[in-house]
């Protein structure tokens, strides 16, 4: 009988007991809201944002609402106005165009690579069709292309990067950790990202102007001074009559549970990238199947693994699908075209203006992704991967085209 896979691929591990206790001490005092402290208190969202500044190595940290809130924050103090055009990665999720959709601009899509990364080649001619003097790069599912390069297109270009780090939190480019290449930065603690607090994001800069407005746009009211990873006050006198306040903001028990997780970071990363790379030999040397190689000088976070099916036809790669899924394996896939679950593609957005992006739609067609829970050992991801490619050459090899 073939073997079958019997695990959870949306099972997340459980918080931390040190984080279960900190959060039943903030609902034991009951001061949840962020500002809500009493004499000599720092808040657990202060200290979170202090801990994560410490962390990333930056001057400040924002902590808000979500990971979309916070991208959509950030295009706001960057100074996005409504009818600009904002570049960003044709592979990405949702919640990106749907933030520069937030702020009245237009998301303008850039082809993605074989190697899943945005093609700086179609950078620069998009920057040069469109005008635009923002880019907010997502490093979609971890992958990071060359950062040196493109940082070097856009600053000669005048063009602002905001970095999406949603499936970044953790990784580095050249030793230099992914969000600190931009102006600024976002990062989702969303259940299914690097932390979990349920929903959440965090924004990082070291531009004291940006992070000011941000923080006045997060909804601080006029208690910016209680920001202890925020700029000095100074750099609040003439902005806070100006700035609209959009609410997003953190609350102490999500900071609680997200600050005990911040600590294990790093081997959290070190237990993914074990798991990634097992799943990654068994799938060695598969034809048919195309590995997703990465850049040497790319440190990334294995929290999910994405493979090619290229060129192979739409009922080829629903029989992989099904077949895999009939044993317990869940892929994802982004050729579909219906949008389903969390996987959608850039023409399934509809209220961006319409692009062709036939580079994009082809590796798009072949894009297989799998989340990589921690809760898996690694017995489970031999076995796995031992699934895929069973399944993988029982399709490739058939004739039929069903
Ligand atoms: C999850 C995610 C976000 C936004 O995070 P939310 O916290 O869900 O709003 C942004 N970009 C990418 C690539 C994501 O996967």
């Amino acid at each position: 009988m073939a073997k079958r896979f019997n695990g959870n691929f949306t099972q997340q591990q459980p918080i931390p007991q040190d984080g279960i206790d900190a959060a039943l001490a903030v609902m034991g005092h009951g001061r949840l809201h962020r500002y809500n402290v009493v004499e000599g208190e720092i808040a657990e969202v202060a200290l979170f944002e202090q801990e994560f500044a410490a962390y990333m190595g930056t001057e400040y940290a924002l902590a808000v609402a979500s990971g979309g809130s916070a991208i959509a924050c950030a295009l706001r103090a960057v100074g996005v106005k409504v009818g600009d055009n904002v570049l960003t990665n044709a592979f990405t999720l949702a919640p990106v165009p749907g933030a520069i959709s937030s702020v009245g601009a237009n998301p303008v899509f850039v082809d993605v690579t074989n190697q899943l990364v945005i093609d700086l080649d179609d950078l620069k001619s998009k920057m040069a069709e469109y005008d635009a003097k923002v880019l907010l790069l997502s490093h979609m599912r971890g992958h990071i292309c060359d950062m040196d390069a493109l940082m070097e297109i856009c600053d000669r270009h005048d063009v602002q990067v905001i970095e999406d780090c949603a499936h970044t939190m953790g990784a580095r480019w050249k030793n230099v950790l992914s969000g600190k290449h931009g102006v600024i930065a976002a990062f989702s603690t969303q259940t299914y990202k690097h932390l979990n607090s349920g929903e959440g994001g965090i924004l990082i800069s070291d531009d004291p102007d940006i992070m000011a407005k941000a923080i006045m746009l997060s909804g601080s009211y006029m208690l910016f001074d209680r920001h202890i990873a925020g700029p000095d006050p100074e750099y609040y006198a003439d902005l806070r009559m100006e700035t609209p306040n959009i609410s997003g903001r953190m609350d102490n028990l999500r900071a609680a549970i997200l600050r005990p997780q911040l600590k294990r970071l790093d081997d959290q990363v070190l237990a993914w990238n074990q798991r990634y790379r097992m799943i990654e030999k068994g799938l060695n040397n598969i034809p048919g199947l195309e590995i997703v190689t990465r850049d040497p000088d790319e440190f990334y976070v294995g929290s999910s693994i994405q493979f090619l099916l290229m060129d192979w036809s739409d009922a080829k790669i629903a029989r992989v699908l099904d077949g895999c899924a009939a044993r317990g394996v869940e892929l994802k896939w982004f050729g579909g075209a219906m949008p389903t679950g969390f996987t959608s593609r850039y023409d399934s957005w509809r209220y961006a203006p319409a692009q062709s992006l036939p580079q994009s739609d082809k590796i798009l067609a072949g894009i297989v992704d799998m989340r990589i829970p921690l809760t898996f050992s690694l017995e489970d991801c031999q076995l796995i991967a031992e699934i895929i490619s069973q399944e993988v050459s029982r399709v490739f090899q058939s004739e039929d085209e069903v």
